[in-house]
């Protein structure tokens, strides 16, 4: 096994949008290096839950620690993102009229000022870092390649390698597979897998056979709180996940 201590610590955390609870009491502890994968019926919290741990949004009550130390409530939304929790977004936004590798460097660089990024050179580090990801991601012989050209889940890939760039402790993913053709899911299979281990990847999805191919331990969110947790098959065995998925 792979995992070693805890990496985040999300307890009691509640979010209530006009008196509606979109968390109630949420606990989540995600491992160093686990893959977790998050599911629930629509509604049940699975975008706020990114959302407070990314910073986007504040939560009402409640505590997030990275690590032992870092208070991530303390932090600002740009500050979690620098400081080791990747997140992508569902949708693949790479800047399309720039090639692979240059779209691979402007993260890896993340300075604001693309023409200056893009006119200077990375260092020797930097530039490994691109041609392990490259590897990682299956676009070593697309780096040249405009991004608005890649396929689909080329795209997805991509945006996944921006962020690997930047060495994220924690991945978080949101629907990975929406779109993708079959060898594209099994590719991106492929890739999560192989990402833990070194990072943590948290994966939202809502396509179960993906799920069931990737997940060691499957959260179930559903009310804003975990209604399970455990092996795909432990959850999908439990009598009140079987309910709230009859239900939907
Ligand atoms: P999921 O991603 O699992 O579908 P969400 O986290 O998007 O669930 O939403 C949880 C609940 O909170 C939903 O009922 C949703 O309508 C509500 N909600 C989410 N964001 C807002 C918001 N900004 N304002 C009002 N209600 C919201």
């Amino acid at each position: 096994d792979t995992t070693h201590g805890p990496i985040l610590y999300v307890e009691n955390i509640s979010v209530s949008f006009d008196g509606f609870k979109a968390l109630n009491n949420l606990d989540l502890t995600i491992d160093e290096g686990e893959l977790r994968c998050i599911i629930g019926p629509n509604g049940a919290g699975k975008t706020t839950m990114m959302d407070v741990i990314t910073g986007k949004t504040k939560p009402d009550t409640g505590s997030i620690w990275f690590g032992q130390r870092i208070d991530l409530l303390k932090r600002s939304e740009h500050q979690i993102a620098r400081g080791g929790i990747g997140r992508k977004f569902q949708k693949p936004t790479v800047f399309e009229a720039l090639s692979v590798f240059e779209n691979l460097e402007l993260a890896t660089a993340s300075k604001k000022n693309v023409w200056y990024t893009l006119n200077n050179d990375l260092n020797g580090e930097q530039r490994d870092r691109i041609d392990e990801v490259l590897r990682q991601t299956g676009l070593t012989e697309h780096y040249h390649q405009e991004a608005g050209a890649l396929s689909h889940g080329q795209k997805q890939w991509l945006e996944i390698g921006m962020l690997l760039v930047q060495n994220p402790r924690v991945l978080l993913v949101d629907e990975p597979v929406a779109g993708m053709t079959g060898e594209e899911v099994e590719k991106t299979a492929e890739l999560l897998t192989s990402l833990a281990g070194r990072h943590s990847v948290i994966v939202v999805e809502h396509d179960m056979a993906f799920v069931r191919s990737i997940a060691r331990k499957v959260t179930v969110l559903h009310q804003g709180s975990v209604l399970a947790e455990g092996s795909m098959d432990q959850v999908q065995n439990n009598p009140r996940v079987i309910e709230v998925y009859l239900g939907e």
